[in-house]
């Protein structure tokens, strides 16, 4: 008898998993929404790798190799990535791409030649792009047409609320409306928790769904503290992400009274360090509250912006700013999360038959900040090795001296506290666990959360709230534990990095 596999989530890492799996095992896919709403249909700019290893005909020869590769992913961890995972991400990645093409993935081309693009901190131009700059929307539609055409069995619509655990050993998920689901192995590749905060690029979705059942379940989950956050997103519903190209081209920053507030912050103004923007944003609006920080483009002119940036453009236009005559507000925004569930470099986590891919996982590969475009990169990879890794469902390996011991998180709510309420969850994680943090908020925060109960799951949004608070315990209790400044992770009373400190955090409730 073939075996099974839950697979919940449909972004690339489900997906190319689901897909994978297809031919050997009965393979169920649950998503909460339809298929296509995911952080991998929002992405933008593009999918690093190196193009020179491609079997594709049209793969142009850069000079480009896996080493560099290897090297830029390295320095963006800020010390911390994990080089093992790092040096398959870049290895197999190019396998992983021509087999997306292979499933239908429109990379843009120019006579043939695949079309690539160089971003910040990557030494070649090794980022494809689809359709310009929506690269997840070319790779989401392929995979959802191929998996319509699989004989996954698919459940959209359909919210995953826990993972169900016996002796030991993950055997299935329950569902929202009760109903209990076996399989031999369960895959959660449930994306990131950009919900936590109240300014996010993420998606509705974006609940951290998966770390909050694994954590429910016992599992061991890792560098919880280390949050990217893009400086400019548009102040408005689904704060669209306004690329650093738009500064780059010399919009400036202002505050309340018109002021280049940048120019006080670092030499470099707009144009320093992403997160040197994003904090001095932060700063900005914390002290004109109510009022928006605004992006000033106006000098650049509607004609060009509209030729230069024609997403963004449609996207202010949608919201009713015209970006070519008045300034725009913008915030900085959560937009992906380093850590997550805890696995190796298998996708297999601390609970055997339970497996994590994608953004949700954390094999350290990031390390304490991502290398730009590496995420689509990493949901194929890694979503293709968590199929061939079933051949060996040994659990994840002791933990080994990269690691701390994993600190012990509180799950018991206070049965006298009010259910939590999403937007004072918000505010509070984005006032005390945001850009810059400090012991005093975050034991303050700790102590307010869990005053908090987490709400009976009778429905899609309390199942989503009560993952929230656990997650936000988790994550402030690892960023309480972090006593250093260290990529995403910014500590005003510890703002060096510390080299007794370059290991990855790990964080286990109490009871596992
Ligand atoms: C605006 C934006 C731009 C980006 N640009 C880039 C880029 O240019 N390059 C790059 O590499 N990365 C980019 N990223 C990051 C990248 O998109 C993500 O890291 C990546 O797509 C994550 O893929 P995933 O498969 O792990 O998760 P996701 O794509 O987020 O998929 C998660 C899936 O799980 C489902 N799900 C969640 N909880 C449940 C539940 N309880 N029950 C059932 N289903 C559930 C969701 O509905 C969703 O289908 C960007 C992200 C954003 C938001």
């Amino acid at each position: 008898m073939r075996k099974s596999i839950i697979v919940v989530g449909s972004g690339v890492a489900g997906m190319t998993a689901a897909l994978e799996a297809a031919d050997a095992y009965d393979v169920t896919l649950f998503t909460k929404a339809d298929l296509a709403q995911s952080n991998t249909r929002y992405a933008q700019g593009g999918v690093a790798v190196v193009i020179d290893a491609m079997s594709d005909p049209g793969a142009p020869h850069l000079g480009d190799t896996i080493e560099s590769h290897v090297g830029d992913t390295l320095v963006a961890g800020a010390g911390l990535s994990d080089e093992d995972t790092v040096r398959i991400l870049c290895a197999e990645g190019p396998e992983a791409i021509d087999e997306l093409i292979a499933r239908g993935v429109p990379f843009d081309r120019h006579d043939g030649e695949l079309s690539h693009g160089l971003e910040a901190a990557h030494t070649y131009a090794r980022i494809l792009h689809a359709g310009g700059d929506a690269t997840g929307a070319g790779i989401a539609y392929a995979l959802i047409d191929r998996l319509r055409e699989s004989t996954v069995t698919i459940r959209e619509r359909t919210t995953v609320v826990d993972v169900i655990v016996e002796a030991g050993q993950a055997v299935g998920v329950r569902l929202l409306d009760g109903e209990d689901v076996r399989a031999d192995s369960v895959i959660l590749a449930t994306g990131g928790a950009g919900q936590l905060f109240p300014y996010t690029t993420n998606p509705e979705v974006a609940t951290a769904d998966g770390l909050g059942m694994a954590l429910r379940a016992g599992a061991v989950a890792a560098d919880l503290e280390f949050y990217q956050f893009h400086p400019t997103s548009l102040d408005a519903p689904g704060n669209f992400l306004i690329s650093e190209a738009v500064r780059g081209e010399g919009a400036t920053l202002i505050d309340v009274d018109g002021k280049r507030f940048m120019l006080d912050v670092h030499p470099d103004a707009e144009l320093a360090p992403r997160d040197v923007v994003a904090r001095g944003i932060a700063a900005q609006m914390a002290k004109q509250p109510g009022i928006p920080v605004r992006l000033d483009a106006t000098a650049l002119g509607a004609e060009f912006l509209a030729k230069r940036f024609p997403n963004i453009d449609a996207a202010c236009r949608a919201q009713g700013f015209d970006w070519g005559e008045v300034p725009i507000p913008v915030t900085p925004a959560a937009h992906y999360y380093m850590g997550g569930i805890r696995t190796d470099e298998w996708g297999r986590t601390s609970i055997p038959g339970l497996y994590a891919v994608g953004e949700a996982a954390c094999n350290g590969l990031h390390g304490a900040n991502r290398l730009a475009s590496n995420s689509l990169l990493e949901g194929a990879v890694y979503g293709t090795r968590v199929i061939e890794g079933l051949n060996d469902p040994a659990p994840l390996a002791e933990f080994d001296s990269d690691w701390t011991a994993p600190i012990a998180l509180d799950l018991a709510d206070d049965p006298d506290g009010d259910d939590v309420n999403r937007s004072d969850l918000q505010q509070l994680m984005w006032d005390a666990a945001g850009l810059s943090r400090n012991g005093e908020d975050l034991e303050r925060a700790l102590a307010t959360l869990s005053e908090w109960r987490a709400p009976v799951a009778t429905d899609a949004k309390s199942a989503e709230d009560a993952n929230l608070l656990v997650v936000a315990r988790a994550v402030v209790a690892s960023a309480m534990a972090r006593r250093e400044s260290r990529g995403g992770h910014y500590r005003t009373d510890f703002p060096e990095s510390d080299p007794a400190q370059a290991k990855h955090s790990s964080i286990a409730p109490q009871h596992a």
